[in-house]
């Protein structure tokens, strides 16, 4: 199997399984927001709305969701672990 895209995935999204709102917690200033996940891409820059920081995901996290969300992204519940779902193996 080729490396899995975020943007190729058809995940079954409303089965009521995979959580798509997250509340994002900003590392800077601790601003909280509720955020609704896209489903068929992974969010790499998240704008703070308290801060106006750029929040990029930490190492080996796939998208801002993982890193500094309360619920992993979608793909990555999908896949009902921690792997990388951007084909982000990275070396
Ligand atoms: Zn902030």
């Amino acid at each position: 199997m080729p490396p899995t895209l975020c943007s190729s995935l058809a995940m079954p999204v409303l089965d009521g399984r995979v959580v798509l709102e997250s509340t994002l917690s900003c590392p800077h200033c601790g601003t909280t927001k509720l955020e609704t996940m896209p489903t068929d891409a992974c969010q790499f820059f998240y704008d703070c709305t308290g801060c106006s920081a750029v929040l990029r995901p930490n190492p080996g996290d796939c998208c801002v969701f993982c890193s500094f969300g309360t619920v992993p992204c979608p793909p990555i519940q999908a896949s009902g672990s921690s792997r990388p779902c951007c084909g982000s193996e990275s070396a």
